[in-house]
């Protein structure tokens, strides 16, 4: 029944989000959002916003959002870009940034999924560096020729974090191509590369408010880069949709921001819990990854870990599992409240 589609998108894998399902009460510990609530300022903001003029176009520029980040950040607001969540931010890097007619792009075999099916979907093609046995990255292999290159750092779903001084080796080894740096999770433990953009006009760097401002239901992501590479984000983005955010999703976003407080609560409380979770399941016999994320990437002793999933599920415990080469005896937990992290142990007990 495909043959209305255009040849193109037929033969797509497009990428698979991981469940929400509706069906029981699960502790859900499989999308990596924040068990926490969003600030109370942002909630405020957002009631604000539904009922002072959604007649209206929202801002084109997000200004108000540009303006927070840019207080926070210490950026030009013309370093600023803002997205409909970082997965738009991303596609519409790829869109502004990779030649389909150029050299493949290169980033880590073990990474966020996406990032293949945007170069599915743009037609770039990719060279896939294999990380080393221990999951760390080889530096050397991001020195290459390439047509551009994607750190996701810390990684997805492994959850380590590559060292700040080894990111800017690749960012000042590859002055041709811009580095893109998805810093989805570096709020909880990852050294940030925010600090060399006036340094290097190839580098940008994308974040988002899903993971640790508590806003995954929101879609606020954004960009920090050289003016360059901003404006041709902007221009991706007008030759797109010129509303990519609405205005309570820009009043929630910049008062989230600027409540700095309560985000570095929220954070600190994740990694406690982290480091404590992952305590005991290496007490269980698990082999754990070191984290500076907001999950845990951690292989059972046994059974294996697609059984172990399965029953977890049956328990009421919604965690992920990928089947794929080199990662199929791992699962990714993401950091719950102390509480969920109990359940989770009681029910990996009871496995
Ligand atoms: C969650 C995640 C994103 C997407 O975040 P949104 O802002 O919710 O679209 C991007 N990159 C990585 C590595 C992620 O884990």
């Amino acid at each position: 029944m495909k043959e209305l589609w255009n040849p193109r998108i037929r033969g797509l894998e497009a990428y698979v989000p991981g469940e929400q399902p509706k069906d029981r009460r699960y502790i859900k510990l499989n999308t990596n959002e924040n068990p926490y609530p969003p600030s109370p300022k942002a909630l405020e903001a957002m009631r604000e916003a539904v009922c002072a003029d959604l007649r209206l176009y929202p801002d084109p520029e997000c200004g108000q959002l540009i303006e927070a980040l840019s207080r926070r950040f210490g950026l030009a607001r013309e370093q600023l870009f803002v997205g409909n969540g970082s997965d738009e931010v991303l596609a519409m890097a790829f869109a502004a940034f990779f030649d389909p007619a150029g050299l493949p792009i290169i980033f880590a075999d073990i990474s966020y999924s996406f990032y293949p099916v945007y170069a599915a979907f743009y037609g770039v093609p990719t060279a896939p560096v294999p990380l080393r046995e221990d999951f760390s990255l080889p530096v050397e292999d991001f020195l290459r020729p390439n047509g551009g290159v994607i750190l996701c750092n810390p990684n997805a779903p492994t959850a380590m974090a590559l060292p700040l001084a080894e990111v800017e080796r690749i960012v000042a080894g590859n002055p041709g191509s811009v580095v893109l740096v998805d810093e989805a999770y570096v709020d909880f433990g990852g050294e940030s590369a925010v600090g060399l953009i006036d340094k290097y006009p190839n580098l940008l760097v994308v974040r988002t408010t899903s993971k640790s401002y508590s806003l995954a239901g929101l879609r606020v992501g954004w960009a920090m880069g050289n003016e360059d590479l901003i404006a041709a984000l902007n221009t991706v983005k007008n030759s797109f949709n010129s509303y990519t955010l609405d205005r309570v999703a820009l009043a929630g976003a910049a008062a989230a921001i600027e409540d700095r407080d309560y985000f570095e609560e929220c954070c600190r409380r994740v990694i406690a819990t982290r480091e404590r979770s992952r305590r005991e399941l290496e007490a269980l016999g698990f082999r754990v990854l070191p984290s500076a994320a907001n999950f845990l990437f951690a292989a059972p002793p046994q059974p294996d870990a697609e059984t172990v999933f399965r029953r977890l599920r049956e328990e009421g415990v919604l965690v992920r599992y990928f089947k794929k080469p080199r990662i199929d005896g791992f699962l990714r937990i993401s950091v719950g409240t102390d509480e969920e992290m109990d359940g989770l142990l009681a029910a990996l007990g009871r496995i």
